[in-house]
């Protein structure tokens, strides 16, 4: 086993608190792009950059063009969990892990088995009427041509945090408390640069911090193990 496959082994072995924290490249051995990778959403060319359409501002203001790249880019209903997904899932179920705390809005976590997951920017499977507040699928979201309409005649929007929107409070606090009682932290598949929720990890006072991705981060030189690949690959060899 490479050696430091076999240090992130033993780090949680003989941890009593490990959690994780991730991103979008968590899920893209699912076949889910991120969003900056090379292949990722960033790199690829739209009339507004992705930042600009996944904006409360431009929900509201042209909810039509939100919709055609949501349903196209973010939202992908057959995607399943990866070898990643399925080992946290699997620590979890033995004591080892205690908290996931991602990014992501694709529910991966959830459907390897995964049970206190704390998702900060909410899930594509969560959706609600702007002027009722009933509830929606996914699939209705999907199946509806353009703009999603309640029976109301109210406009659908995703349970998802957009740029200019806050994070959930009670999902923060739940995260922050994690975080700050791991013994071990796993950083994966996240470029942690987007806040509040990259700032997350400044809760963490321990001195066991992993990072697991597939390129170099800054916060490197903060690790005690940093594994270079991909994480579904990673995981799996544990
Ligand atoms: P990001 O796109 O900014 O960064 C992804 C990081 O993961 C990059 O550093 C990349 O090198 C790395 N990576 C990609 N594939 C990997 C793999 N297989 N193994 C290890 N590392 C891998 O993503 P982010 O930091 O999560 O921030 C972007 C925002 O994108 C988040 O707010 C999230 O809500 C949103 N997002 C979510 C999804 C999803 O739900 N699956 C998909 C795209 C974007």
């Amino acid at each position: 086993m490479d050696p430091k496959i076999a240090k992130l082994k033993e780090m949680i072995e003989t941890s009593e608190n490990t959690v994780f924290f991730g991103g979008a490249g968590v899920s893209t051995e699912s076949g889910i792009p991120d969003f900056r990778s090379t292949s990722g959403l960033y790199n690829q060319q739209y009339d507004h950059p992705p930042e600009t359409i996944i904006s409360h501002s431009f929900f509201i203001s042209n909810a039509a063009e939100f919709y055609r790249f949501y349903k196209a880019k973010m939202v992908c209903l057959e995607a399943k969990p990866n070898a990643a997904h399925l080992k946290l899932a699997e620590l979890e179920s033995e004591g080892k892990l205690k908290a996931v705390v991602t990014q992501n809005i694709d529910n991966l976590h959830q459907m390897a088995g995964s049970r206190n997951v704390f998702e900060l920017h909410g899930s594509v499977f969560r959706n609600f009427c702007m002027r009722c507040g009933k509830a929606h699928t996914a699939e209705y979201i999907m199946e509806h041509e353009g703009i999603p309409k309640c029976g109301c005649g109210g406009t659908i929007k995703p349970d998802v945090v957009l740029y200019e929107e806050p994070l959930d409070q009670d999902v923060i606090k739940g995260a922050v408390q994690a975080i700050r009682d791991a013994d071990v932290l796993i950083v994966g598949g996240t470029s942690l640069v987007v806040y509040p929720a990259a700032g997350l990890i400044e809760y963490y006072r321990g001195n066991k911090l992993i990072l697991i991705n597939k390129t170099v981060l800054p916060q490197e030189s903060r690790a005690a193990l940093v594994i270079h690949g991909k994480i579904g690959e990673v995981m799996s060899q544990i």
